[in-house]
C-alpha cells in the first residue's frame, strides 16, 4: 500500500486549504468546536451544507455522475485531514452518507433522479427510521405494519431513537408488509414524507442536555408503493446494503486533532505543581492514545485500499465503527480528565454561536462533560459494539 502523496494531491491539499481558509467562517468554527455531541444543531450543519453545495464539494464519496466531487480516495482523505484540521462543522450522514449512496446502488431512475440534487441542495433532510421500541440489534424481529391498499402501503406502529426526526422532511424506513416466513423476508424497504397526515414525533432527552432523537409514530399512514426501494418483501438486502455506509467512514484525522487539542490543553494545566503533560500516568495515557489513533490510520488505509478496487465498503466497516466509536468515547474521558472540575460547570450559555459569556475556566470546558455524556450512545448507535464484533467474527474473520 503506498501512502505517499503526488504533486497532484498535495496541488489539491493546497486548493481545499484555500477554499477553508475563505469559506469557513468564525461562527461555524465555534459552533463545531462547542458542539455538545456527535451532531451539529441542524442551523449550523445546514448553513455549512450549502458552503459546500455552492462549492460542488458536498458529496466527496459520491461519483461525479450523480453530482459527487468523482474524489479518488487520497483526495477524500486529504479533504477529512484538512476540514479537521480546520475545525469544519461535518453534515449530518443520513442522507449524504446514507440515503444517497443506497440509492445509487438500489434505486429506480426515477428515484435517483428526484431524490439525489435533492439531497445534495439540502433542499431534503433525511431521517433513518430502522429501530423500534423492541427491534435495535435483532432488527430483522421489526413490527411495524404495512398493509397493501391498492397502490398504497397503509402505515401502523412506531420506530424510535429517530435521530433528528424533528427536522426531517423525509424518512427512509423498513416496515413488516409480511410475517409468514423467516423475520429477514418480508421487510419493504420505503421512503416517505415526515408531513403526511398520521405521523407525529414525539422528542426523547439525553443526559447531555441535547435533544437528538425522538419516538415517531404512524397511525394509518398512506405511502404510496412508488416509494419502495428494491422489491417488496426484499428490503433487508437493501437495508444491509445502507448499514455499511453508516458504520464505515474514516476518522482518524479528527481524532489525531482531538489528541493535539487535549495535549495542548495538559501543556497548560498545572497540578500539584507539574504540568500535566509531564506527569508519568496522563503522559502515558495520551501516549497510548496516539498509538491506537495510528492503529486506527492504518486500519482506515487498509479499507481505503480495498474500496479502490471496486464495490462497497464490506463488513469491515464495523472494525471501524467499533474502534472510532472507542476512541471518540476515550478522547471524551480523558478532556474531562484533563479539566478536572473546570468540567463540572453547566454552562451551556457559553456554548451560544456569538455569546459573550465568559467560559468558567478553559474554553474547552464549556463543551466537555456534555460531549462526554453524549458519546457513551456512540457505542449504542448505528449498531452496538457487541454487534459489530459478531459481524465481524462471523463475516470478516470467519469464525
Ligand atoms: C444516539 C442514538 C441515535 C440513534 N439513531 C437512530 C436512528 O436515527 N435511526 C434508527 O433507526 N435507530 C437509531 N438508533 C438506534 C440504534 O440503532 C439502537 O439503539 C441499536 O441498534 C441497539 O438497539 P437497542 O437500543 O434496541 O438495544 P438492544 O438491541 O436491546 O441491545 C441491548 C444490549 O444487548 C446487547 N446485545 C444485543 N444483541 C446481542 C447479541 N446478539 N450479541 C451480543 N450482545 C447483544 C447490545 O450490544 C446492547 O448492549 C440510535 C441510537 C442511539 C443511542
Amino acid at each position: 500500500m503506498d501512502i505517499s502523496f503526488s504533486a497532484e494531491h498535495e496541488a489539491f491539499r493546497d486548493e481545499v486549504k484555500e477554499f477553508l481558509s475563505s469559506a469557513l467562517t468564525d461562527e461555524l468554527k465555534q459552533a463545531a468546536a462547542f458542539c455538545p455531541g456527535i451532531f451539529l444543531d441542524y442551523e449550523h450543519n445546514m448553513a455549512w451544507h450549502k458552503i459546500l453545495y455552492q462549492q460542488g464539494w458536498v458529496a466527496p464519496a459520491w461519483p461525479e455522475e450523480y453530482g459527487g466531487t468523482g474524489w479518488d480516495l487520497m483526495q477524500q482523505y486529504i479533504w477529512t485531514t484538512e476540514t479537521s484540521l480546520a475545525g469544519t462543522p461535518s453534515t449530518a450522514p443520513m442522507g449524504l452518507g446514507m440515503c444517497g449512496p443506497m440509492l445509487i446502488g438500489h434505486g429506480t431512475a426515477a428515484q435517483k433522479d428526484y431524490y439525489l440534487p435533492r439531497i445534495l441542495s439540502g433542499e431534503d433532510y433525511w431521517c433513518q427510521g430502522y429501530s423500534e421500541p423492541a427491534s435495535g440489534s435483532d432488527l430483522a424481529s421489526l413490527q411495524l405494519k404495512a398493509t397493501s391498499d391498492g397502490d398504497h402501503l397503509v402505515l401502523n406502529g412506531s420506530k424510535i431513537w429517530t435521530t433528528h426526526a424533528h427536522y426531517a422532511n423525509r424518512m427512509f424506513i423498513l416496515v413488516r408488509t409480511d410475517d409468514s416466513g423467516k423475520p429477514q423476508q418480508g421487510i419493504t424497504f420505503l421512503l416517505l414524507d415526515m408531513d403526511l397526515p398520521g405521523i407525529s414525533v414525539e422528542p426523547i432527552l439525553f443526559a447531555s442536555d441535547t435533544h437528538e432523537v425522538n419516538q415517531v409514530f404512524f397511525d394509518n399512514v398512506r405511502v404510496p408503493k412508488k416509494n419502495i426501494v428494491g422489491e417488496e418483501n426484499q428490503g433487508w438486502t437493501v437495508a444491509k446494503y445502507l448499514l455499511e455506509f453508516e458504520r464505515g467512514g474514516g476518522g482518524a484525522a479528527r481524532f489525531g486533532i482531538g489528541l493535539q487539542r487535549l495535549r495542548r490543553l495538559a501543556e497548560q494545566t498545572n497540578v500539584g505543581g507539574q504540568k500535566l503533560v509531564d506527569d508519568e500516568d496522563f503522559k502515558n495515557k495520551l501516549n497510548e492514545t496516539g498509538v491506537k489513533i495510528d492503529a486506527l490510520q492504518f486500519t482506515e488505509f487498509r479499507i481505503m485500499a480495498q474500496i479502490s478496487k471496486g464495490g462497497s465498503p464490506g463488513p469491515e466497516s464495523s472494525i471501524m465503527k467499533t474502534l472510532s466509536a472507542d476512541m471518540g468515547q476515550y478522547l471524551s474521558e480523558l478532556m474531562v480528565e484533563a479539566l478536572a472540575f473546570y468540567a463540572s460547570p453547566h454552562q451551556p450559555e457559553a456554548r451560544e454561536v456569538g455569546q459573550n459569556t465568559p467560559a468558567i475556566g478553559p474554553a474547552a470546558g464549556v463543551a466537555a462533560f456534555p460531549r462526554y455524556f453524549n458519546y457513551r450512545a456512540s457505542s449504542i448507535a448505528g449498531g452496538s459494539n457487541e454487534v459489530q464484533r459478531n459481524i465481524v467474527a462471523k463475516l470478516v474473520l470467519g469464525l
